[in-house]
């Protein structure tokens, strides 16, 4: 990673908070997380022998109630990219009105060459080094980048053995048995759809003719496309780490044809198959640089930090953007693209959904009342909607960009807590 993102989540804060017009004591604190935990995860390996891990917790912000933010297990984990994750939960539960603080967890460590029992031990050790800072009223994590719902049921169960009590709402997005939410598998892709129908009805783009190219078919990529292509959007490429598949004629594919081909060979290669009929005629293999410059209506980054910068930012030829990663696009990329006209719809709003239905689950679990699938979906529409709709007359109003109208929202109710709280007094 070419950028530290830590100091452009501080220049995106600057810039905002000049037209926020919010208090310097509340700017200066905010530049800095009220506390950062770390740790080394020692594991035994099914060879016996013992592993190291590197492990953060950073706890940014929680004026407006408990630390929230996912556990990402990722080689390429470092404490400035927690930092400004955790950050951005800030941002996020902010704009979008829920009432949680912001943090992010982090495990240098390469998960895709360890097995199910390594990976349970990794997880059982990140609650024991961390859980005297972890609780429903203190600090709740989630999953993130290659940590999953079996992940929060291990360390939602090392928490009860190591706490003594058995506390779901400690973690979020857990297997449903065990306290998790009907919709949270989903809810960051849906959500982001939701904000894509905002965003179209703005631009006026109609429905059966909007083309749409989604970088990362993880949790989030899949989703997003799963649920924009049901609403009858054309998805025409899509990515992930080894690459993807375009489909050249531009009538759209359905992304569990493509799931199937990813799970029966391991990646998304340039046939497109429905049922044993492939087409290779039709559609091609694209590299995850190609599928950013493609001439689609709207692009979806959904996969990792950093991946529009300036060096590749003129080459991007979409209509529009919506962030559902963190932090895909680079300052001096939002420059350029806003001084274009080209709308980005930020990452602290657009992928919100995830982190609104964790606060559902939360609520669930703290009151013991369930709600169904429907009720969770109705709900996230209704905060979607809202804060999309808060944040584009901000941005209106002014005459900015659409991240730092979500970032004035933001840190305007993050300061009124603050001042409500003291907490800019000694
Ligand atoms: P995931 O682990 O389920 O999927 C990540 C995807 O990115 C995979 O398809 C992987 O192959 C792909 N990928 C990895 N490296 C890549 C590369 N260099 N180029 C292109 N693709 C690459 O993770 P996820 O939960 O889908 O998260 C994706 C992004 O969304 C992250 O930035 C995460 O922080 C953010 N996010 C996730 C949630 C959530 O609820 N899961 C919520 C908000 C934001």
């Amino acid at each position: 990673m070419s950028e530290n993102p830590f100091s452009n989540a501080m220049r995106q804060l600057k810039k905002a908070a000049e037209v926020a017009d919010i208090d310097p004591a509340v700017l200066e604190k905010i530049q800095r997380p009220q506390r950062i935990l770390e740790a080394t995860l020692t594991v035994t390996m099914d060879d016996g022998s013992t592993k190291n891990f590197p492990a953060f917790r950073v706890q940014y912000n929680d004026a407006r109630g408990p630390f929230k933010g996912g556990i990402r297990f990722y080689n390429k984990v470092n404490i400035h990219e927690v930092k400004a994750l955790a950050f951005w939960m800030v941002m996020k539960t902010g704009v979008v009105g829920i009432p949680m603080g912001g943090g992010k967890g982090g495990v240098v460590v390469d998960v895709k060459t360890m097995s199910a029992g390594e990976i349970e031990r990794l997880s059982r050790a990140w609650v024991r080094a961390f859980y005297k800072y972890l609780g429903p009223r203190v600090d709740v994590p989630a999953p993130d980048v290659y940590t999953t719902p079996q992940i929060m049921g291990w360390m939602v169960d090392e928490y009860a053995r190591v706490s003594g009590g058995w506390e779901p709402a400690t973690f979020t997005g857990k297997p449903l048995s065990i306290g998790g939410s009907e919709g949270r598998t989903e809810a960051t892709g849906f959500g982001g759809a939701m904000i894509f129908e905002q965003l179209l009805a703005k631009l006026k783009l109609k429905k059966g003719k909007t083309t749409v190219a989604v970088q990362g078919f993880g949790n989030v990529g899949y989703y997003v496309a799963e649920r924009l292509h049901d609403l009858g959007y054309k998805i025409v490429a899509v990515s992930d780490s080894k690459g993807g598949i375009f489909d050249k004629r531009n009538i759209g594919m359905d992304p569990r044809n493509i799931m199937k081909m990813k799970k029966d060979k391991g990646m998304i290669d340039g046939c497109y198959c429905k049922g044993s009929v492939c087409d290779c005629e039709n559609y091609t293999k694209i590299s995850n640089e190609q599928l950013l410059q493609l001439p689609v209506d709207v692009l979806i980054p959904a996969a990792l930090e950093n991946v529009i910068t300036k060096k590749n930012v003129g080459k991007v030829k979409a209509k529009a953007i919506i962030e559902m990663a963190n932090g895909p696009l680079t300052p001096d990329a939002d420059e350029k693209l806003f001084k274009k006209g080209i709308p980005v719809v930020p990452d602290i709003l657009s992928n919100a959904g995830g982190v609104t239905v964790s606060y559902f689950e939360w609520a669930q679990n703290t009151s013991g009342l369930y709600w169904t699938k429907d009720q969770v979906l109705l709900k996230l529409h209704e905060i979607m909607k809202k804060s999309f709709d808060d944040v584009w007359s901000i941005a209106t109003e002014k005459k900015v960009d659409l991240r730092t109208g979500a970032y004035v929202v933001a840190l305007r109710r993050i300061a009124e807590a603050m001042k409500a709280r003291g907490m800019t007094n000694s």
